[in-house]
């Protein structure tokens, strides 16, 4: 990390430890597209505005409701155990 520019690792998860950590303030950042800073305390919020709008868009657009109906759901539940993808 210490000669790195970049983390751009997988297994990055974006928890942002590392920039409360780091004993240089201003040594990382958090930027968007590699472009722009974010915030990290607006980085939250974008992960969640992103979330519920994809919710929002989803009901609007009939994507959120499955066609499965409860009576198929009621003989479907009782099999779960045998079935598989
Ligand atoms: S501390 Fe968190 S944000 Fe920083 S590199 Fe590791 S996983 Fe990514």
């Amino acid at each position: 990390m210490a000669k790195a520019s970049d983390v751009t690792s997988p297994e990055c998860s974006s928890c942002l430890n590392c920039l409360k950590a780091c004993p240089r303030a201003g040594a990382l950042t958090l930027k968007a597209v590699g472009r722009w800073d974010i915030n990290p305390w607006l980085y939250p919020m974008l992960v969640v505005g992103t979330l519920c709008v994809a919710i929002i868009a989803a009901n609007l657009t009939g994507h959120w409701q499955t066609a499965i109906t409860y009576a198929e759901y009621a003989k479907l539940i009782p099999l779960a155990d045998t079935l598989s993808h």
